[in-house]
């Protein structure tokens, strides 16, 4: 059910952290040598000979993510998620942020509401691929809409196919404001929506 559409845009960019990340698991799941015959097919070997992480304001082709995800599509069939979940938790514990977020963590111990600061560190993140956020305010949590999604824009799917980013918000909300919270995508681009839409609703 995966095939690609609208690529027409080659300026198109993606995070390079979500790759990177979605290798790395692929190497602690399936293995080296799996992982290596995969990306090889892809021409896209580099990526595991990556000595650092990348930081969060690295981009990389979209073009190449979809290559990824596309092929351990059709490979592993929608257990695929579970290398985007991992790489998602991955990313959000061991990436270093800008000092830009950092300022906005710093500025949201004083208005204290994760929420908000959520919003502005999202609005942050995403700015280099022009991706816009909306966000409405729930009794406990949050629903959030990105438009220009970096993970899913370019592709078609039968179900809400962003587990790096559902992860990644998780992970981040846990990291810098120690709040647990289930993230939910119930609206995605690769199905066709305008924007992909996320329910962030603290665990009880
Ligand atoms: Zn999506």
């Amino acid at each position: 059910m995966w095939s690609s559409v609208g690529r027409e845009n080659s300026q198109d960019l993606t995070y390079k952290i979500i790759p990177y990340f979605i290798v790395k698991a692929m190497v602690d799941i399936i293995g080296q040598n799996a992982t290596k015959v995969i990306l090889r097919k892809i021409d896209m070997f580099n990526l595991l000979e990556l000595r650092e992480t990348p930081s969060l304001d690295e981009t990389i082709p979209l073009e190449n993510l979809l290559r990824l995800m596309e092929i351990n599509m059709k490979i592993f069939g929608e257990s695929y998620a579970v290398f985007s979940r991992k790489a998602g938790y991955d990313a959000a514990r061991e990436v270093k942020f800008p000092d830009t977020i950092m300022n906005i963590i710093e500025d949201s111990s004083k208005f204290a509401d994760w929420r908000r600061s959520m919003k502005k560190i999202s609005e942050r993140l995403l700015a280099p691929f022009g991706s816009r956020v909306e966000q409405n305010l729930l009794d406990d949590g949050y629903v959030t809409k990105i438009y220009k999604c970096p993970e899913c824009r370019g592709l078609k799917t039968n179900k809400p196919c962003c587990y790096f980013l559902s992860s990644f918000i998780g992970g981040i909300i846990k990291r810098l404001f120690n709040i647990e919270v289930n993230v939910n995508e119930v609206r995605c681009i690769a199905l066709g929506e305008e924007f992909c839409e996320f329910r962030v609703i603290l665990k009880r």
